[in-house]
């Protein structure tokens, strides 16, 4: 396995050899009683992961912006009024989704390295007759934690309806869909989640489901459509074969390992193995005086760090030296600011070994591009930092 390469970008990440090794197995059929098992325990344990033992899941094949996708198309009728709650890019393509099928959209951004306080929000909601609101929990552009619970709880004092992007979030930050009174969270394969690319996965509360069974017009997008694969989903949770488009039968296998591996590890125990190991690393990263994006620790994700160039580094020439010690990382992403910093993924199998050959790349990088830092110095603020010394 010499030179063999860290993916450290946020999704896709490091997947699991279990996960990986249950892809590969011959390719079942969809209506083979051991892949209906597999399906319908994957449903079922999407429940405990989303802490939402009432929801709806859907398991489809896509991306995450499927997931988006789905749930606008599904819950928008025309002219409905949607709250969209920005820290940053994947906040802006959620009021373009919802604006493709006829929402009205108002948008609150935060400013960059910021959240949208709850007044703002609560102001809005006050006078503009909100049907919804989106929430990114993690805004993988900017590496914003936004924390859901007060915001649901906004959202349901003004009887609006709340839908989480939890792409960057789910199975590594804390999450409680039910508790929370969360009614559409949606996420993807490759992120926390822990499985290759290609399927959308979606938790609908019961009200949800109620909003989209008291349409009064048709859902105007065929493959997303719940009418299509609610029956579906049902089928396989009561262990029946069914059939609406051909599911993606290797990477539910796959998903159903993951799923499987992250309730053994405990849900809380994960959530919190992903807040230490952040910390962590964002004590190393200030130790060699470089500044994230969020303004503050208690907004920096758990699952991804977006960190800024010190001065007098290109970032072309600093993922290329880190790539060299085998270490790959992201660029960024924020059209606004998207040259001048990095994004380091840290969710779903991540280790403290991974976070160490990062930092030290980090570290041979930066010096071998002449910047002056002092060599083991980030190993350190890691150290202590999982050994809780401050
Ligand atoms: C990655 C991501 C998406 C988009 O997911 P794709 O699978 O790339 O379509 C949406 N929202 C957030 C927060 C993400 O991190």
């Amino acid at each position: 396995m010499k030179g063999r390469k860290l993916l450290m970008i946020p999704g896709p990440i490091e997947f699991e050899p279990d996960v990986l090794q249950a892809m590969s197995i011959a390719t079942n059929s969809h209506v083979a009683p051991d892949f209906i098992e597999i399906f319908g325990k994957s449903l079922e344990l999407m429940r405990a992961v989303w802490k939402s033992p009432k929801g709806q899941p859907f398991i489809i094949s896509g991306t995450g912006t499927l997931a988006m996708d789905m749930a606008a198309a599904n819950l928008i009728e025309l002219g409905d009024r949607v709250l969209v709650i920005s820290t940053g890019y994947f906040g802006k393509r959620f009021k373009d989704i919802l604006d493709r099928y006829g929402a009205n959209t108002t948008i609150l951004e935060a400013p960059i390295g910021e959240v949208v306080s709850l007044d703002a929000i609560e102001k809005e909601l006050k006078q503009g007759q909100y049907k919804f609101l989106t929430i990114t929990h993690v805004d993988t552009s900017t590496g914003i934690l936004v924390d859901p619970k007060p915001i649901a709880h906004l959202a349901k004092k003004y009887n609006v309806l709340s839908i989480l992007d939890g792409v960057c979030s789910v199975a590594g930050e804390e999450l409680k869909q039910d508790e929370w009174e969360l009614d559409v969270v949606l996420t993807a394969s490759q992120k926390a989640i822990g499985v290759p690319p290609g399927l959308a996965l979606l938790m609908a509360s019961e009200k949800a489901m109620q909003v989209w069974e008291n349409r009064k017009t048709p859902v105007s997008n065929y493959y997303a459509d719940w009418n299509n694969w609610l029956p579906i989903m049902r089928a396989y949770e009561e262990r029946r074969p069914s059939y609406f488009g051909t599911p993606a039968v290797n990477l539910i296998v796959a998903l159903e390992t993951s799923l499987k591996i992250i309730c053994k590890e405990g849900i809380d125990q994960r959530v919190k193995r992903h807040q230490n190991l952040a910390k962590s690393f964002r004590a190393g990263i200030a130790s060699l005086n470089l500044e994230i994006l969020p303004k503050t620790n208690t907004i920096a994700a758990n699952t991804l760090s977006a960190v800024y160039y010190p001065e007098g580094i290109n970032g072309t020439s600093l993922s290329a030296t880190m790539v060299e010690s085998n270490v790959i990382i992201a660029g960024g992403l924020l059209p606004e600011i998207k040259p001048s910093y990095f994004r380091i993924g840290h969710m779903g199998s991540v280790s403290s070994n991974d976070l160490i050959a990062v930092l030290s790349a980090l570290e041979r990088a930066l010096i071998e591009l002449g910047h002056p830092i002092e060599s083991g110095k980030s190993l350190q603020a890691f150290q202590n930092g999982l050994l809780k010394i401050n």
